[in-house]
């Protein structure tokens, strides 16, 4: 299937050179020029996790990958459950954190890392991803491309400057991971690998690679545990079915949209976000305009240019869908602390993010639906708050407390692009 350029819709691309390259030109979002179908929506929803999401990824990259090579890629991305927890009677929580490093994220960036490998393992050079991180993306980055043979991957962070647990989970792996703590700060980090992207003899020589987080396989990978939720959920339970999902790019909502525009039965979506409202205003008002981010403690939504939105107003006007027909809302740091202790009276450990989409759930659900909101990160990821809100000390589960025993691999560096493009060539000879 080919992939067309949002701002240049002459611009087409295969799904290998849309994963290779994240964006087109002009910072253009890709976006698949035909979107599959399922008439059989129930016979999809009777087979496993990984039989169910390698047809519908096949049905997207078929043409380009074998099938076979489609389900090892899924089998390697997905090792890990994404199971619904009833709270109540007609009310569900989707739990997408039992991967490597405890975020939704791993299966987008798992399958990203496998598509990326997919297509280039042909290819003579030999790639490097090279990524500056304040202690979040990291973990996910190197967690997803950890024991691939043929990507390198190194990852700047300030030295001192990211928490010590979240150091841990991704300065312990080794192998084709390197982690550099930079005697710096993040802006210093990221201003050494924007300066190694300038480089365009050292960007060819070792291949340097960002694996964005607007990459299409992403997207593409986060519409099968939607798919997975539903075959969970009792049959009786399926038609009117509303999905609260808590948002910052928009990345989980857009593939929530393409499961549906492949047939999943879902009556309404809500677009839960924190005090970074842009999208919530937008939908109530028509207007776009996006305030200073401010920071929350749902901090991986702290978005208010939200960079998956053009993605969403295609997919609508393509299938014909009001915007008007999305719900939304938006929830202070206070409520979500007041959502957060309810839950925990009501028997249910959740994080900042999770609680956002519950409480807006809760709020705009209608007799006789069925309601579903994402937990998009472990408790433990978001202990501090958590701890605090709840006034517990919640402990850490297995994933962590494994890397929190292991010991530290880093190199140590100046703030030198130097050290840094010798750090590069030392990883690829
Ligand atoms: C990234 C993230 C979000 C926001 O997801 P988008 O796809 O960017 O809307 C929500 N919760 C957590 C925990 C995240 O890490």
């Amino acid at each position: 299937m080919k992939l067309y350029n949002l701002k240049e819709h002459q611009e087409q691309v295969s799904f290998g050179q849309a994963v290779r390259q994240g964006l087109g030109r002009n910072q253009g979002l890709f976006f698949p020029s035909e979107l599959p179908q399922f008439s059989d929506i129930d016979a999809l929803l009777e087979m496993d996790f990984v039989t169910r999401s390698s047809k519908i990824l096949s049905a997207f990259i078929g043409d380009e990958l074998s099938e076979e090579t489609v389900s090892q890629m899924v089998d390697s991305a997905f090792q890990f459950p994404a199971p619904i927890n009833k709270l109540r009677d007609g009310v569900y929580a989707l739990e997408l954190f039992h991967g490597p490093t405890l975020a939704f994220k791993d299966f987008g960036g798992r399958f990203m890392a496998q598509s990326l490998a997919a297509v280039t393992a042909d290819s003579e050079s030999d790639i490097t991803i090279l990524t500056a991180t304040s202690g979040d993306t990291g973990a996910a980055v190197a967690h997803a491309f950890y024991g691939m043979d043929n990507i390198k991957v190194v990852i700047l962070y300030p030295k001192g400057k990211i928490s010590p647990l979240q150091e841990k989970m991704f300065c312990t792996l080794g192998k084709n991971i390197t982690t550099v703590a930079v005697n710096g700060t993040f802006d210093d980090c990221q201003a050494l690998v924007k300066q190694a992207f300038d480089d365009a003899e050292l960007r060819k020589e070792v291949g340097l690679n960002s694996a964005n987080s607007i990459n299409i396989s992403r997207l593409m990978a986060q519409i099968c545990y939607y798919f997975e939720a539903v075959a969970q959920l009792p049959k009786a339970e399926r038609e009117q079915l509303v999905i609260s999902v808590p948002s910052g790019n928009f990345g989980n909502l857009t593939a929530g949209l393409l499961a549906k525009s492949l047939g999943l039965p879902v009556k309404r979506f809500i677009a839960a976000t924190n005090e970074n409202d842009t999208v919530p205003r937008y939908l109530q008002t028509g207007e776009w305009s996006p305030k200073v981010t401010v920071p929350t403690i749902s901090n991986a939504m702290d978005v208010s240019q939200p960079n998956n939105w053009p993605r969403i107003e295609e997919l609508c006007q393509l299938k014909g869908w009001g915007l008007n027909e999305l719900g939304y809302g938006a929830v202070t740091d206070e409520q979500t602390a007041e959502t957060l202790k309810q839950m925990t009276a009501e028997g249910y450990l959740c994080e900042p993010h999770g609680a956002i989409a519950y409480r807006i759930l809760n709020e705009q659900l209608n007799d006789g639906e069925t309601g579903l909101f994402l937990c998009t990160a472990h408790p433990a990821k978001f202990k501090e708050v958590v701890d605090e809100i709840l006034d517990k000390d919640i402990p850490l589960p297995g994933p962590l407390a494994k890397h929190n025993a292991m010991e530290l691999l880093s190199l140590e560096r100046d703030n030198d692009f130097e050290a840094v493009k010798a750090v590069l060539r030392s990883v690829q000879s």
